[in-house]
């Protein structure tokens, strides 16, 4: 693809990682697209006019290749705080630290013995196919009463939508499966443990929010950055994209990172079926409320270990 002239759509994190890439590998051929007038998508943040900075929602980085690590060290510098994850979930009038799989100690003893109950059934697991979804994960993996207390309704709660609607490809290291021997030893030993996960402790921006990550990638694509800039049609036969000031570009490769349902609308003559399966694509929307409060904060230096109070929130 040396020659080639490509075509990213959107300047998300998706697409930044791309363009990024692209000029760390010396291609000269390329342009990326972007409908707003910021880089970040989802995952920028907002400056509002009393100069509060908003996040789209609470971001923790999970990724731990060592490619991605780098990046991030590179991009943040030592602008940045190390955050420890502390989230706790509000159950039975009391919180529990989480993962709450490893510490069902903290229920009620009925349920606690519930949940050992249902992990003791599980532990022969030749008993079972192969999960046909989320939920039958959890259940083989977890046992009837983890998912009772915890990873049913949590589940529900996070993503708008039933476990049994998810597939389970994309749970990575994201869900902390249960090893009866260390469950059982932290309820007879009374001991927690909070510290298990990809995110136990992140790196956090030290200025911009979660967008503070993003905006960094500018000055190594800037030249090939388009900003409100929106791909309104894309003509896979003739390989270009028309965009809604009426300009085009032409494309050897297409990388759009646009969400699906919308870039099929985008492209004509794409059979009934395809649309028929992009319409049928399941996904929630979110509403965020952020509350601001005057005074004046201590600024972290940089680098410092923060640790903050247990937070009313089952994250
Ligand atoms: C509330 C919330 C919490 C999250 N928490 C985490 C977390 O803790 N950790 C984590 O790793 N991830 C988290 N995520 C997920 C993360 O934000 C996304 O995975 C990430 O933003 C996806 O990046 P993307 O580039 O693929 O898509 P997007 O971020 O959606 O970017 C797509 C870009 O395409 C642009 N675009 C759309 N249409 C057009 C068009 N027609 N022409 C040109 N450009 C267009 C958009 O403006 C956008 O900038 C969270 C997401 C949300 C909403």
């Amino acid at each position: 693809m040396g020659d080639a002239r490509i075509v990213i759509l959107g300047a998300g994190p998706t697409g930044l990682g791309a363009a990024y890439r692209l000029q760390e590998l010396g291609y000269r051929d390329w342009d990326i697209y972007e409908a707003d007038d910021h880089v970040g998508g989802l995952a920028s943040s907002y400056v509002d006019d009393a100069g509060f900075t908003w996040d789209l929602g609470g971001h923790v980085m999970f990724s731990h290749y060592e490619y991605f690590d780098r990046l991030v060290d590179k991009l943040l510098g030592e602008d940045h705080s190390v955050k420890m994850r502390e989230a706790w979930v509000w159950m039975c009038d009391r919180y529990l630290p989480y993962p709450f799989q490893n510490n069902i100690r903290y229920l009620p003893k009925e349920a606690v013995w519930e949940c050992v109950q249902g992990l003791l059934e599980i532990q022969d697991q030749s008993q079972f196919a192969p999960p046909a979804n989320f939920h039958e994960l959890n259940l083989q993996k977890m046992g009837k009463g983890i998912v009772k207390y915890f990873m049913e309704p949590y589940n529900f709660k996070v993503w708008a939508h039933h476990p049994t609607l998810m597939n389970t490809r994309w749970i990575g290291e994201r869900v902390s499966m249960v090893d009866l021997e260390k469950v059982l030893r932290n309820v007879i030993l009374e001991e927690d443990n909070k510290s298990w996960g990809p995110n136990n402790t992140f790196k956090f921006p030290l200025r911009g929010g979660t967008g503070g990550l993003y905006t960094p990638f500018v000055p190594y694509i800037k030249d090939h950055l388009h900003l409100s800039t929106r791909a309104e049609r894309i003509d896979t036969a003739r390989k270009r994209v028309t965009f809604a000031d009426g300009t085009t570009t032409d494309y050897d490769i297409l990388i759009s990172t646009i969400a699906l349902d919308r870039v099929v609308d985008m492209i004509p003559g794409v059979p009934a079926e395809v649309h028929g399966a992009a319409k049928r694509l399941d996904y929630s929307g979110s509403y965020f409320v952020g509350i601001g409060v005057k005074g004046r904060i201590r600024a972290p230096s940089a680098g410092c270990t923060t640790r903050r109070r247990p937070a009313p929130s089952t994250g």
